[in-house]
């Protein structure tokens, strides 16, 4: 291993990335026009699982073992494994050099409202340098960075020291069951998650936990409604007490969140309830989702929950005899953070540095993301990614211009940090 080998590979690698880029983009479109939502991963997985055996790499696929929601940090989506596998894919290196984790998630959130769209969700249109499409940013636009590098090293015939162990992962989305699953099945010296970040980093981010709370009321016909008791009208005080308990949980601080607005948000995202106007409906339910601070735990945050629900129903006579339900379903994880001066961090800093120019800058999230995994068992993570907006939203983007920095940033990385060995 010498410098002069990094540096000559390192100069073929960007080449061929400039000839190959369209190569990359039609790679993101074929991504993106697999749609991949909950429940429906096997056909992008198999995608995916082929594309790494075609360029060389050890293949394989498996579905995520029941028993994997016992553990702490785990979620539940609801869904059953089976057929949903992760898929990872090893290009081997010759020994004497760091291993390196590529981790992406293939599942998408639900495109809907469709009718907000201007583009075919699952269409990948350019228009000028914007790729369109459910995904094409979060984060199809990683899934393709971490499959195309490798292939690109192996095309080239550069052998490098440490081993590479790209990843695509379900159920992100979610719960981070498939990140979890795969962070416990590879082991390696650093685990990049090319989540979408404009070519920030994102070195810190919030744990979060979903939960529903049941309220019961009395059903009667609303010719007399006043005989019955309507559980969506019960329900007001409960979302006055998680309100009060949003509001009470940003008077919290964190070192690393400071002078982010609103770090910590309750989020009551569905309500239930009811089936007809001239039914007083017998019972309602919310879905919400909370975030909490690295270091706090899920424990810690449930019982802060089923507090503020507790005293809500004590000052109501019918909720102190019905006390509304609290289950947790969905994400149930803590969150986490990286060290900016981690060897691997600073690395890739400098690769940003040199290829895009400025800083690498820190990004806490105030949402949640599957670096958290790795982190726990001890393989320092954090993301970085290409840019676009709209994740979650209608008209998502991808900045296809982002992707050519973006790849040859972590390809220059990927060679000094597992080495170039021939
Ligand atoms: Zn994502």
């Amino acid at each position: 291993m010498s410098d002069k080998a990094t540096t000559d590979a390192t100069q073929r690698l960007w080449q061929a990335i400039e000839e190959r880029q369209d190569e990359l983009t039609a790679l993101v479109a074929d991504l993106v026009r697999i749609p991949s939502l909950l429940g429906d991963e096997a056909p992008a997985q198999g995608f995916v699982e082929g594309y790494l055996a075609e360029s060389g790499l050890q293949a394989e696929s498996w579905d995520i073992p029941d028993d994997l929601k016992q553990r702490e940090n785990a979620g539940d989506s609801g869904v059953p494994f089976a057929g949903r596998p992760n898929v990872a894919g090893t290009l081997p290196g010759a020994g004497g050099g760091r291993s390196l984790i590529l981790n992406g998630h293939y599942d998408v959130v639900s495109p809907e409202p469709v009718s907000a769209w201007t583009h075919d969700p699952w269409g990948a249109e350019i228009v000028d340098d914007k790729m369109y499409g459910r995904g094409a940013y979060d984060m199809k636009s990683g899934v393709a960075l971490n499959l195309f590098l490798p292939r690109l090293i192996r095309d080239l015939g550069i052998t490098l020291g440490g081993d590479v162990v790209v990843q695509s992962v379900i159920e992100e989305e979610c719960t981070g069951n498939g990140a979890l699953d795969a962070s416990l099945r590879y082991r390696a010296d650093a685990a990049l998650v090319t989540e979408p970040t404009g070519g920030a980093f994102t070195s810190a981010h919030v744990g979060v936990l979903w939960f529903r709370v049941a309220i019961e009321g009395v059903s009667w016909h609303a010719m007399q409604a006043w005989k019955g008791v309507n559980a969506i009208v019960k329900a007001v005080p409960v979302i006055d007490a998680l309100q009060r308990l949003d509001a009470r949980l940003n008077e919290q601080t964190h070192p690393t969140f400071a002078g982010v607005e609103h770090p910590i948000n309750l989020n009551i995202g569905v309500i239930e309830g009811g089936d007809w106007p001239s039914t007083v409906p017998g019972h309602c339910e919310l879905h919400c989702r909370l975030s909490l601070y690295p270091g706090q735990t899920i424990a810690e945050t449930r019982a802060a929950i089923e507090a503020a629900i507790a005293e809500a129903a004590a000052a109501d006579p019918w909720l102190r005899d019905h006390p509304p339900v609290v289950t947790y379903d969905g994400f149930q994880s803590a969150g986490s953070i990286v060290a900016m001066d981690e060897p691997w961090v600073r690395m890739l800093a400098k690769w940003k540095h040199r290829v895009m120019g400025g800083e690498m800058e820190p990004r806490a999230g105030t949402g949640i993301n599957d670096m958290r995994y790795f982190n726990f068992v001890g393989i320092p993570s954090g993301c970085f990614g290409a840019g676009g907006a709209g994740g979650h939203a209608a008209d998502e983007w991808l900045d296809l211009a982002s992707m050519v920095p973006t790849a040859k940033t972590i390809g220059a990385f990927m060679l000094e940090w597992c080495g170039v060995a021939g």
